[in-house]
């Protein structure tokens, strides 16, 4: 038996984050993944100023060797209609390749890794975890993202699985010579657009030569088409080149409102995607994931070997403080016709001010929550400070 302090299932951003805070916190951590890295993850790998500063991310010193792309402006609108441009002047988010970003911030961790290696059974037996019958721990974090076979187990009959998951597809590629001279997307300034029912948005980002192109839609059954629609805007606008690839992977994610998956179980917590943490109105899930693994360290170590749930609770009450209540109703009710709403929200995207104010700088910035760090600091006794900045 592999005896550890901790068991991480799952080595994406929640995962390492959660993993690094514990093992710089003294404990022995051993991260499992099934997927050897690097390994891409279907995502436009667009990360907010928050998540820097949350993960002492020295840009500089990453972007030696991988792609880092300031972004300083953006283009936004509907599908099909004339865009709004915004330009901030400086750099207010970024943009990496998933398949770079997880893979050092899983190496920095400094956990034990097992990689290439499936979650297959996880049973309890006498107050610990036995993981495939191999790796023995007193509390699982369960970091598996949206399919985390942790959640999975812990699911139960009658949760409403299908409330608030965006479905999406995504394609990344490196342009050739041809491609990058007849792309006309400015890697500053990726741009946004909104299906028409304003159920979800597509995105074409330019990273230095990658072009990153995708679409979201909550509880969509005709993704593909509105992804092929939205390629033959792109391509009739000359935005992208034409012939673009069009072998596009899907992947999920929850929105945080809906039905809530408690992330507390006795010796086990669930952070990030497998939790259901992403921002709902701009599906944002990097930093929910980046945060909700520091919380959950610090909430670990905070228990000091007492991993009852009546102690692991704390972590369902940082998400909702952090993250806000979760309602009960997905779409809640408003007296308002959703025509009508729709209706005001097209017009709405046509300005410069709520693009600039509400759209961008509050939805898809999320400007206004400063990182957790920095909330911490303001807040807590040294011991947990410690614990997320060394
Ligand atoms: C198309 C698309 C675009 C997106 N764009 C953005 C964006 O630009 N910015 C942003 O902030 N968010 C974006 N998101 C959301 C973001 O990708 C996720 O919220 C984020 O990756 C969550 O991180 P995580 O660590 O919880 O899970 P993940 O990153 O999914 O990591 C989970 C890990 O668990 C491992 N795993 C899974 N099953 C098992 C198993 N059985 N055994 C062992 N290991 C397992 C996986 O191999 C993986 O390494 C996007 C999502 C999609 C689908």
């Amino acid at each position: 038996m592999d005896a550890c302090d901790c068991l991480v299932v799952g080595g994406g951003p929640a995962g390492s984050s959660c993993a690094r805070a514990l093992v710089q916190a003294g404990m022995d951590v051993v991260v499992l993944d099934k997927a050897t890295f690097p390994r891409d993850k279907i995502c436009a790998g667009w990360i907010t100023p928050a998540v820097v500063t949350e993960l002492n991310l020295n840009l500089a010193d990453y972007g030696r060797e991988r792609t880092v792309q300031p972004i300083t402006g953006f283009r936004t609108g509907l599908i099909g209609g004339k865009p709004v441009s915004t330009s901030y002047g400086h750099a207010v988010s970024y943009g990496i390749r998933r398949c770079e970003f997880d893979h050092y911030l899983l190496a920095r961790s400094g956990a034990r890794l097992r990689l290439g290696e499936p979650l297959r059974s996880l049973r309890h037996e006498q107050d610990a975890w036995v993981a495939n019958e191999e790796i023995c721990t007193p509390v699982v974090v369960g970091a598996g993202g949206h399919f985390c076979p942790v959640a999975r187990m812990l699911s139960k009959a009658g949760d409403d699985k299908e409330a608030g998951v965006v479905l999406a597809q995504e394609i990344e590629f490196e342009m050739s010579l041809e491609e990058r001279a007849a792309c006309r997307v400015e890697p500053e300034v990726p741009e946004l657009y909104f299906c028409d029912d304003l159920r979800g948005y597509a995105w074409c980002f330019r990273k230095g030569d990658f072009l990153n192109i995708g679409l979201g839609r909550e509880g969509e059954t005709r993704l593909s088409a509105h992804v092929a629609e939205f390629c033959r805007w792109l391509q009739e606008q000359g935005r992208i080149p034409k012939g673009t690839h069009d072998r596009f992977h899907g992947h999920a994610y929850r929105l945080y409102r809906g039905n809530p998956r408690r992330a507390a179980e006795d010796g086990v917590l669930l952070v990030g995607d497998s939790a259901g943490l992403a921002y709902p109105q701009s599906g944002e899930g990097i930093r929910p994931a980046i945060e909700s693994g520091l919380m959950a360290a610090r909430v670990i170590v905070e228990a000091a070997g007492d991993y009852r749930r009546t102690k692991l609770s704390r972590l369902d009450e940082r998400h909702a403080a952090r993250f806000g209540k979760l309602k009960s109703h997905a779409n809640g009710h408003s007296l308002i016709p959703s025509a009508w709403r729709q209706a005001v929200a097209r017009r709405l995207l046509a300005t410069r001010w709520f693009t600039r104010h509400v759209l961008i700088d509050r939805w898809f910035l999320h400007a206004h929550q400063p990182a957790l760090v920095q909330s911490v600091l303001a807040k807590t006794a040294s011991q947990s400070v410690e614990l997320l900045n060394k």
